[in-house]
């Protein structure tokens, strides 16, 4: 493991980990070195010698203040766990609310003015029927629901 001093061309320092020089060129070259300050891709080696990173697994590594870009990345949320969580609030939304389909206009309207039951209710309204809709003081928002979550949701 080699550890190599980088900085961005804003000037942000950081520490990238790379198996060896070649694979550091390899992945500057494919665009795959991102800065985790502004996330510009170009990168630049400092002139400082690449150390070699001799700690093992096994001990903390004291002099590494500065995590590396891949490291950074990961504590972000992937595609893959947004569309979890957004699943995960389709299916809360769902099981929470009444599908009221086309009518979610009327039947927002209905409820708003107490003529039906408070409850929370989905469905699907134009542009208009909501601009109309938020003229009259009713709050709704939209989800979109993807396409997946509708699936499981019928
Ligand atoms: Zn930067």
């Amino acid at each position: 493991m080699k550890v190599f001093d980088l900085a961005c061309e804003h000037d942000h320092r950081f520490e990238g980990w790379f198996a060896s020089t070649q694979a550091f060129d390899e992945q500057l070259a494919r665009g795959l070195v991102e800065c985790p300050v502004c996330a510009s891709r170009t990168v630049r080696r400092m002139p400082s010698a690449p150390r070699l990173n001799l700690s093992s697994a096994a001990g903390p590594r004291p002099e590494t203040v500065q995590p590396a870009p891949g490291t950074v990345a990961a504590a972000m949320p992937t595609p893959q766990q947004l569309q979890a969580l957004w699943m995960k609030m389709a299916r809360h939304l769902a099981e929470n609310t009444e599908d009221v389909g086309e009518r979610f206009a009327d039947e927002a309207r209905r409820i708003h003015y107490e003529e039906a039951p408070e409850r929370g209710i989905r469905g699907v309204a134009t542009r208009e029927q909501r601009a109309a809709l938020e003229e009259e003081g009713i709050d709704v928002f939209s989800f979109p629901l993807p396409a997946a979550a509708r699936e499981t949701l019928q």
